[in-house]
């Protein structure tokens, strides 16, 4: 049985070094620009832990993300555990625990992959599993460099490694119990001092987390900014000033090609799809309801062009969902591996291509249907509590058949998701997790049925000559 949501908020309370605004955050289970989120991640592990979905998202006590897939219905199995915890956040929060422990599960579907180069981080990569998947942790990740020169190694000792430098943008890292450091991008061959990858705990001394602005902490209730006072998992610089790293817990070391290849040549990668997709599939489907809830509440549901702009709406999610299905369905067994299974990799692939486009068109044809409205809406709800300004606004802000309250709520809602500095980070968190457009459609044209595609058209042009008759 994976812990508690209490037992994972006082995992929290460890000392770690977080900052914001000026000011080292001391509890980040208590701090106003925090709790409210690491109680959202709190909860996801109570749904785990005890709840009606208990069975849906725990196998042999441990969450279904941490476990190796081997066949097709262990992965409809680990989806059905994702779309939980999606559900959960709206699908707002991009990485819940499960998203490292999908990564985690891909590194011990094929350990011999950390073991190519001098270094052997096999054993070390499969310890690591363990150690997520038992102890239920909670692991992010910083695997991209800032500007500026990345993280490296300075100096080698005998029980392990001593690391300098930064890496950006850690998405939960502040909530999280461990963080991977590695790098995804491919590295100069003489670039060695920076091809390692370790995971560490976020109380590890020296290291520091650099949080940006918090929409939770800038939050004026949960009726003002419901998902942004609830569901920001925030993004940090992480910065390591002389962190000392034991061997057993690096995984690759002064190898340019195996700190690359863990991500591409185990399925990690395409796990992270495969949970990431779900997510998006319901955060699609949720955009969607808000977008049918808005046109209702702005009379304009009945209006052709608006039924039809729900329509293509609807169909994207339909895409969304197709992209996981499909996935699933062209599993393929794990190269060399132990005899696990990954999605379809061309379609994993192709998610990212899709959901960056998709996403800023979906928040973009739901702002068109809900028009000004979105904007006209009280500073806060303690306007609507006043008792002179409230019965004017109840008068005022009205529409048939929905009161002011609860078309403000809906209002509020929708700009929390559409158009606040919130949902404009969403907004960028969809075009960007997955990597950069220059880097993903590269990808695919040596990971789609290239080969195929032009055979066809071949098969075409090699069926006539000048002499052809119609
Ligand atoms: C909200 C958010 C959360 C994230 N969370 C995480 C996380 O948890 N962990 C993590 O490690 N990373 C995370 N990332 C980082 C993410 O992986 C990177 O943003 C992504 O890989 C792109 O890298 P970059 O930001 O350095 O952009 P760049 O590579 O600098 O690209 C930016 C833009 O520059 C242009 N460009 C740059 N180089 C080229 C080129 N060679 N050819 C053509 N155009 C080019 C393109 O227009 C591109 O869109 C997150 C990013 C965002 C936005």
């Amino acid at each position: 049985m994976t812990r508690s949501g209490q037992e994972y908020l006082e995992a929290l309370r460890d000392g770690r070094e977080v900052w914001l605004d000026g000011e080292r955050v001391k509890d980040v289970s208590a701090h106003p620009a925090f709790r409210a989120t690491a109680a959202s991640f709190a909860g996801l592990f109570d749904l785990a832990h005890e709840s009606p979905h208990t069975s849906e998202l725990m196998s042999g006590g441990v969450h279904r993300a941490y476990a190796v897939p081997r066949s097709y219905e262990d992965l409809v199995a680990r989806r059905r555990a994702y779309k939980v915890w999606a559900e959960a956040s709206y699908g707002f929060l991009g990485r819940t625990p499960d998203y490292m422990a999908s990564g985690a599960a891909g590194f011990a579907a094929a350990p011999e992959v950390f073991d190519s180069g001098a270094f052997k981080g096999g054993e070390n990569a499969l310890a690591y599993h363990r150690r997520l998947a038992e102890g239920g942790l909670y692991g992010a990740f910083t695997i991209t460099d800032p500007a500026c020169e990345g993280l490296r190694v300075v100096e080698e000792r005998d029980g392990g490694i001593l690391v300098r430098g930064a890496k950006t943008i850690g998405t939960g890292a502040v909530f999280a119990d461990e963080i991977l450091v590695g790098t995804i991008e491919p590295l100069a061959p003489e670039a060695v001092d920076r091809a390692v990858t370790f995971s560490v705990r976020v109380d590890t001394p020296g290291l520091k987390l650099v949080s940006r602005t918090s929409y939770e902490g800038n939050a004026r209730s949960v009726f003002d900014q419901p998902l942004s006072s609830r569901y920001d998992e925030n993004d940090a610089l992480l910065v390591c000033e002389d962190v000392f790293v034991p061997w057993e817990r690096v995984l690759t070391y002064r190898d340019v090609a195996a700190t690359g290849a863990i991500w591409w040549e185990t399925p990690a990668y395409l796990n992270f799809v495969h949970q990431s997709a779900t997510r998006f599939w319901t955060k699609l489907e949720f955009l969607t309801g808000l977008a049918i809830l808005l046109v209702r509440s702005n009379g304009t549901d009945t209006l052709p062009a608006v039924t039809q702009a729900i329509g293509r709406l609807l169909g994207m999610v339909a895409q969304a969902k197709a992209f996981v299905l499909g996935a699933e369905a062209s599993w393929e067994p794990v190269a060399g591996g132990r005899g696990g299974v990954r999605p379809g990799q061309d379609i994993s692939f192709a998610q990212r291509i899709m959901a960056g486009e998709l996403y800023p068109r979906a928040v973009a044809d739901i702002k068109l249907l809900a028009g000004g409205a979105i904007v006209q809406t009280p500073a806060s709800a303690r306007d609507l509590l006043h008792p002179e300004l409230g019965p004017v606004i109840g008068k005022y802000l009205r529409t048939p058949g929905h009161p002011a309250e609860d078309r403000l709520k809906l209002l509020k809602l929708a700009w929390d998701a559409l158009g606040s500095e919130f949902a404009g980070r969403h907004e960028q968190y969809e075009r960007f997790y997955q990597g950069a457009p220059h880097v993903y459609l590269t990808m695919q044209t040596w990971a789609g049925a290239a080969d195929d595609c032009e055979a066809l058209a071949r098969t075409c042009l090699d069926g006539y000559d000048l002499g052809t008759k119609k």
